[in-house]
């Protein structure tokens, strides 16, 4: 939007010089026209001579008869001219420099010097050649076009310069045509400084007043009605008019875009360093467009940020799915890993044969449950057994079949002993039964019914196989090794009294 509204303008600022072009060459082309008249000629050259010998200035009396024969000579075309034409001053100037020797516009006024204000008189007097530029007279602000008028001097017949001759215009029909053309408002601001410096004062009340209040500015002028409140409304977005800007200013209930740029006068654009003399404003009522922009901004903004919550509500969507899908995982994997340290910690005390507990966990499970016995001074007895001849069934059956036995006898003990006692393979076809709160006639008794369940068990092809019990009970701050010595031995006995029997240690 902004950038739309610079590039526009843009446009505005040159079509403004455009017409300021145009008016500039019609200027030229009609003083050139008027200063082509050989009566008016004659009668301009008299009049200088005649203020040179009546002393300057206004001059005397023959300098104003010749001023009225001239005034009456253009006055009536000069009406004729300036509706027309849109001119508004005529002014016949003698040099060097600039005094003025009749304003057609304004008769009455005459015999002022203007070095110091007006540059184009000046410099078309002191270089005998055309001058186009926007300047601020005494009387009027305008855009003028001088050239030189020369005339035959009838006391050497030679062609002579006489001076100068001013067509000017205000800004009101350039406004006026912008205005037209454009749709919208046009106005000329001069700065109070530049006003101050070049009109006589009684003029500057008489027309500006004391300016526009907080723009330190008057409005030379106008295209229609509107720019007062828009220049008062400046200062309070710290816009200076000075500058070359477009800016949207609000008054009361209209959204104005407001654009302006510089002003040169004639000697501005030869000096660029020289401060501008005004301003050039641009107006238009940009209510709707500019309304519908905000809406569509504010829609924007909306649209954007619902946009923005959508997508941030994906993104925690999309984490949290992520999030709990690693958490799935990690807790899968977790119960995988736990359930292999479970299967590893079993596999690492179970006897893989028999599936009973292995020698590592009986070690262990010993030393437990004797602390227990220590502190709580409960029983603990041990049953430890061998099967009998089990050489031969190897030798006859197999190892494999050996095997079967084993495991057979591993399935026996497990249904035979109390969820308290701890059953396992001691190493071979030994096996051992760790039995806490067990007296020795508790574990006896045990061992009479493991022997005779497993001597009644049949054992498929290989037929009967019995075992040999040696059965011992803790003493008091015995050790292991004693108490399994102990069972060992009774073993040992119970093998030597012929076998399939059971025998205290
Ligand atoms: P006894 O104990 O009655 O004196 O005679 P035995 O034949 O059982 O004597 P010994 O202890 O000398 O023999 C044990 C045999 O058990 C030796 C070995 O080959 C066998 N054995 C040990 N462990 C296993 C096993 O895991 N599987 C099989 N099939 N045989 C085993
Ligand atoms: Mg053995
Ligand atoms: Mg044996």
């Amino acid at each position: 939007m902004t950038r739309t509204l610079k590039e526009e303008s843009r446009d505005l600022r040159s079509s403004f010089e455009v017409l300021t072009d145009r008016t500039y060459s019609n200027m030229l082309a009609m003083a050139t026209f008027i200063a082509n008249d050989s009566e008016m000629q004659s009668l301009f050259l008299a009049g200088g001579k005649a203020v040179e010998a009546e002393g300057g200035g206004a001059g005397g009396p023959k300098a104003a008869g010749i001023r009225r024969e001239l005034f009456e000579r253009i006055g009536p075309s000069w009406q004729r001219v300036q509706d027309r034409f849109d001119v508004r001053q005529l002014h016949f100037h003698l040099g060097p420099g600039s005094t003025s020797f009749l304003r057609v516009h304004r008769p009455d006024k005459f015999g002022d010097t203007m070095h110091d204000v007006r540059h184009t008189i000046v410099d078309t007097n002191a270089e005998k050649s055309p001058r186009v530029g926007f300047e601020t007279g005494r009387v009027y602000s305008g855009l003028r076009g001088v050239v030189p008028v020369y005339a035959t001097d009838p006391d050497s017949g030679e062609h002579v310069h006489a001076g100068a001759l001013e067509v000017g215009t205000s800004f009101s029909n350039i406004i006026k045509i912008l205005d037209e053309r454009l749709g919208q408002g046009v106005g000329i601001l001069l700065s109070m400084d530049h006003i101050e410096s070049a009109m006589w004062p009684d003029f500057v009340k008489e027309r500006f007043g004391e300016g526009e209040p907080g723009c330190d500015c008057a409005i030379e002028a106008q295209s229609r009605e509107g720019l007062r409140p828009i220049l008062a409304k400046m200062p309070e977005l710290g816009l200076d008019f000075r500058d070359e800007d477009t800016n949207i200013v609000e008054t009361d209930e209209t959204i104005h875009v407001v654009t302006h740029f510089p002003l040169r006068d004639y000697k501005g654009m030869r000096e660029p360093d020289r401060e501008a003399v005004g301003a050039v404003v641009f107006w238009r009522d940009a209510t709707e467009r500019i309304t519908a922009h905000r809406r569509a901004a504010l829609f924007n903004i909306v649209y954007g940020i619902v946009g923005f919550l959508f997508v941030e509500l994906l993104l925690f969507m999309a984490f949290r799915f992520a999030t709990e899908r690693l958490e799935r995982i990690v807790a899968n994997q977790t119960k995988d890993l736990e359930g292999k340290a479970r299967q590893l910690q079993e596999l690492s005390i179970t006897d893989r044969l028999t599936g009973l507990f292995n020698r590592l966990k009986l070690d262990s499970a010993f030393a437990d449950e004797l602390e227990r016995r220590k502190r709580y001074h409960n029983a603990l007895s041990v049953i430890l057994f061998d099967v009998d001849h089990f050489k031969r069934v190897n030798d006859i059956h197999g190892h494999q079949a050996g095997d079967r036995v084993l495991s057979d006898i591993a399935t026996l003990l497990r249904t035979s002993v109390r969820q308290v006692d701890i059953p396992g393979r001691w190493g071979g076809e030994e096996f051992l039964v760790i039995c806490p709160e067990t007296t020795l006639e508790g574990a006896m008794v045990l061992a009479e019914k493991l022997r005779g369940a497993i001597a009644a068990h049949d054992f498929g092809e290989i037929g009967q196989v019995t075992s040999s019990f040696g059965v011992a009970c803790h003493d008091v701050d015995e050790s292991e090794d004693s108490l399994l010595a102990r069972a060992d031995r009774a073993l040992y006995r119970a093998k030597e009294d012929g076998r399939n029997r059971v025998m205290a240690g």
